[in-house]
């Protein structure tokens, strides 16, 4: 009987550390648009947020000057921010005029653009990989919206999401959403 008790906790142990695992790296990944922004007011959007790296998804990065890959770079190490550009998961303007208005099949291409085009789909395997405790990282792009429906911050997000769901062995299609985490920290 003891055995079988033991045998539980464990069970529920095993159980609760993969579900705190996916939790902290939910909380890892923040996201930031660059327009109608100036670089003071995007340091210090980074710096309450505690970000130790910039993901630069941009497709095109060339406007405004100030934040051009070169520029960013420089503004975010002084202070010190690091700055990564993963250009290739940037949304190819081909695939949004492909979806135009309808935000469900953008995201749907988008998706399957980083699952399936190879030079994407290393991209995102080497974000992935880099994505560790210890460290907040923001995905950046121009789009000033805050809807997870309207931009491929949020779908590069849930993608990597996703992958660490899958890595961890859970099922379907479950995302931890970061509200969720106090009643983690509780257990502690
Ligand atoms: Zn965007």
């Amino acid at each position: 009987m003891k055995q079988i008790i033991w045998g539980y906790k464990k069970l529920k142990e095993i159980e609760m550390n993969r579900i705190k695992k996916l939790a902290r790296f939910t909380q890892k990944i923040e996201t930031e648009f660059l327009i109608g922004k100036k670089p003071m007011e995007l340091i210090q959007s980074l710096k309450e947020r505690l970000v130790n790296v910039v993901v630069d998804i941009r497709f095109w990065s060339v406007f405004p000057l100030y934040f051009n890959p070169i520029s960013l770079r420089i503004l975010l190490t002084k202070n010190n921010i690091e700055y990564v550009r993963f250009q290739a998961l940037g949304n190819p303007s081909m695939l949004r005029n492909q979806a135009g208005n309808n935000h469900e099949l953008a995201k749907e291409l988008y998706q399957n653009y980083i699952n399936s085009y190879q030079k994407a789909k290393d991209q995102f395997l080497e974000l992935y990989k880099k994505i560790r405790f210890k460290k907040i990282y923001c995905l950046i792009c121009y789009c000033d919206t805050l809807d997870p429906r309207n931009c491929h911050r949020f779908w590069l997000r849930e993608a990597l999401i996703n992958a660490k769901r899958i890595n961890l062995g859970f099922e379907g299609n479950f995302v931890l959403e970061r509200d969720i985490q106090p009643i983690f920290q509780e257990v502690n």
